[in-house]
């Protein structure tokens, strides 16, 4: 038998999300509500390529950063549109967009020089990226419309399609009035320019009133919110309605009770103050599970909440089983997920955020999908 370890993909949970995002821009936004990429960068944040195709089957794009996610995607019959985040980073890169009918972000003029210099059959659609305050990827305000006329000068000679605008948010989680600054700047750099235009991601999507602010044919580019996690230090997903996707779980494989004053595990991080019953999970850092989990950090044991113990180690982390005295070899486990602590509980101790726990699950970790039609175990192949 294999270890117990198992994360579970929740298909419907995937439906359910993006249902949700829709139904929250239409009411926000009215009957010309935003259309939807959903991000399924990371192999969509850890839950399968697979699997997002076929939970975000009534998404209106995919958005991702790496070709090979986009060719499968396209491998996989998705005849929608989808979106290269940080656009191509070789000219060979164009021919493949090409082929395959993948749009791009243009981010930096060395991009443009590859297009001049390039060939297409057919017109590529691009969204030209302005950096508005975030200081990583995009055109500065003050070069943003010479290199848009570059676009559409490309656009003339039929190497571009449709040519849009986008940003993105440094603090759209927390900060309303540095959004508000990045937005002035993002308006007045796109005055007259047409074009659909993509600015929210999760965070400024689920902000009321946001996504309806912004003028003209509007794209969000929501992804972890879709997944069920949440954007927010202060708003829980299950206040928003949203469902884990990814349940991490596991069993326990041994049970004893350490005296008082031992230590539990690599460098005795934690020492019991009275007889105390601890449960051995078999779930590690080298599965993904975060190996600066502090003792206290939540997890869920025969369906009663409780503690993890002591430092995390390779292949096993300690559970305080107090709270569960009828607890034995074989009780479940959940890490994160359906029945147990979110994943946005266990990233806040453990100093993180919810979206590097999905993308962390190791590769050696199986999956089993649970999907519209119940999947036997899948391996990891996306
Ligand atoms: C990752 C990413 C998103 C999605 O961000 P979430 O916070 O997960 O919603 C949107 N846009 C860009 C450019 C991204 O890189």
């Amino acid at each position: 038998m294999p270890r117990p370890i198992l994360a579970t993909i929740h298909v419907p949970a995937l439906s359910h999300n993006l249902e949700i995002v829709a139904r929250r821009l239409a009411r926000d936004v009215g009957a010309s509500r935003p259309s939807i990429w959903a991000v399924i960068k990371a192999r969509a944040y850890g839950h399968g390529i697979d699997q997002a195709l076929e939970g975000f089957a009534r998404a209106d794009g995919l958005a991702m950063l790496d070709l090979d996610e986009a060719v499968r995607c396209r491998e996989r019959g998705w005849s929608g549109p989808l979106l290269l985040l940080e656009g191509f980073f070789e000219p060979a890169d164009i021919e493949v967009l090409d082929h395959y009918r993948i749009s791009t972000a243009i981010h930096c003029p060395e991009q443009l020089e590859m297009l001049e210099a390039g060939a297409v059959r057919h017109a590529l659609d691009a969204f030209v990226k302005i950096d508005t305050g975030m200081h990583r990827l995009g055109f500065q305000p003050d070069a943003y419309r010479a290199a848009y006329q570059r676009a559409l000068d490309l656009q003339s000679e039929g190497v571009l399609g449709t040519v849009g605008k986008m940003t993105h948010f440094a603090r759209a989680d927390d900060d309303a009035a540095t959004t508000a600054a990045q937005l002035r700047v993002f308006a007045e750099a796109t005055t007259g320019l047409s074009g659909p235009v993509s600015v929210c991601n999760s965070a400024a999507t689920l902000t009321e009133g946001l996504a309806a602010g912004v003028p003209g044919d509007q794209w969000v580019r929501p992804g972890i919110c879709l997944y069920g996690g949440s954007p927010f230090e202060d708003r829980s997903a299950q206040s928003m309605d949203l469902r884990p996707a990814m349940t991490l779980s596991s069993r326990l494989i041994g049970t004893h009770t350490v005296p008082a004053g031992a230590g539990v595990g690599y460098g005795h991080r934690y020492v019991a103050r009275h007889p105390t019953r601890v449960g051995v999970v078999a779930c590690g850092y080298a599965d993904g599970y975060p190996r600066h989990a502090p003792t206290g950090t939540p997890i869920t044991v025969d369906g009663v909440r409780t503690r993890v113990l002591g430092r995390v180690s390779m292949d096993m982390l300690v559970a305080d089983l107090d709270p569960v005295p009828q607890a034995r070899v074989g009780s479940p486990v959940v890490l994160w997920g359906e029945g147990g602590p979110s994943v946005d509980e266990v990233a806040r101790p453990c100093g993180t955020i919810g979206y590097e726990l999905l993308c962390a699950v190791a590769p050696r970790v199986p999956r089993r999908i649970q999907g519209a039609q119940a999947a036997p175990i899948a391996d990891e192949g996306s």
